[in-house]
């Protein structure tokens, strides 16, 4: 019967085989090899599951919304409020008001 060796699919250790099928020197690397390659998976999926851009994005558009909101309350007020006014009026940080005021104020 021939023997041929062949590298174990787990600790990649070189074992004589008697069958061509076999991947793995003992049942115990057969076992650490399926076992590590589920966790993989399982650390794969919770990657998967965590929404971390989706989340950002919806940040990013509250803000987006927030800023749109001061910047057209600010042109249509501009006029007849102080940034401090629209700072209180929008509960917003006075810079950030005057970050989007038409004519800074000294
Ligand atoms: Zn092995």
């Amino acid at each position: 019967m021939a023997v041929v060796l062949r590298l174990c699919k787990h600790c990649e250790t070189p074992f004589p085989s008697k069958t061509q099928r076999a991947l793995y020197c003992s049942p115990t690397c057969n076992k650490e090899y399926h076992r590590n390659k589920k966790r993989q998976l399982a650390e794969l999926e919770v990657v998967n599951v965590t929404p971390t851009e989706e989340t950002t994005m919806k940040e990013n558009q509250k803000q987006q919304d927030t800023i749109e909101r001061l910047r057209a309350f600010i042109a249509k007020h501009c006029h007849c409020m102080t940034p401090l006014e629209v700072s209180e009026e929008l509960n917003v940080p006075l810079f950030a008001v005057k970050r989007f005021w038409p004519n800074p104020s000294r």
